[in-house]
């Protein structure tokens, strides 16, 4: 959860939406970035906005309910989206979604990062499900994202982008390159031929390991076992 000021926070966002865009991790209206401000507000770039150009007042600020407070201003058209992860994740306190292109590519061929080929994302982020395509901009999304967002921190949104769960907009743009530099190792094997998944049980060891690693927080502890167990549960299922 981010301490920030909202001064601050709002600069954190713009810098955000500046570095996916010039990174080409979005097209230039593409993808929204939301923070949580104080225990009742979060802020959300506006609806139709070039996110390489965003300043500070731009910003919306919605109530966790869905309330627009900034007058005369369009949040994001993918609010609903936001609001239902703040309402399910009380832990994460910033949603950044993109557009990376070979992670979309990726879906499109029906291909997930859930099992990736190389361990590193496993570290980073974790399980990486693709969730079944619904309308941008529908109540379909939030609806669509509920089952996943108990087990992971991060997901694709098939035929249309990624989100992040994280604690600041820099930790978003991170984790969102992550997910971009990994899609284009799957896509190089997949090109020479290969693109076979990591083992079940080396992906099951990887988490583990990840789990030791950030073993001196208990809270994350936890988080990660839960998705250990999660991930074991479905690739026994
Ligand atoms: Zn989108």
């Amino acid at each position: 959860m981010t301490h920030r000021s909202e001064g601050s926070l709002r600069r954190e966002i713009c810098d955000a939406g500046r570095t996916l865009y010039d990174r080409g991790l979005i097209g230039p209206l593409d993808g929204n970035v939301s923070a949580r401000t104080g225990d009742r507000y979060l802020l959300c770039t506006p609806s139709g906005a070039h996110k390489g150009e965003l300043r500070p007042d731009d910003l919306v600020k919605v109530t966790l309910d869905g309330r627009v407070v900034t007058p005369h201003a369009k949040p994001s058209t993918e609010i609903l989206m936001h609001l239902e992860i703040y309402r399910e994740r009380p832990d994460v306190g910033c949603v950044v979604h993109a557009h990376p292109p070979c992670a979309v590519g990726l879906t499109v061929a029906g291909v997930s990062l859930d099992r990736p080929v190389v361990p590193e994302i496993l570290f980073a982020i974790g399980p990486v499900p693709n969730v079944p395509y619904s309308s941008p901009t529908t109540r379909d999304v939030p609806d669509a994202i509920r089952a996943v967002l108990a087990r992971c921190d991060a997901f694709m949104l098939a035929r249309h982008g990624s989100v992040a769960l994280c604690a600041t907009p820099r930790d978003g743009v991170i984790m969102t390159e992550t997910i971009e530099h990994t899609a284009k190792i799957t896509l190089a094997a997949k090109a020479a031929g290969g693109g076979a998944p990591l083992p079940d049980a080396e992906i099951s060891k990887l988490l583990g390991l990840a789990q030791a690693a950030r073993g001196a927080n208990p809270r994350e502890a936890d988080l990660v076992e839960a998705v250990t167990r999660a991930v074991m549960a479905k690739l026994r299922g």
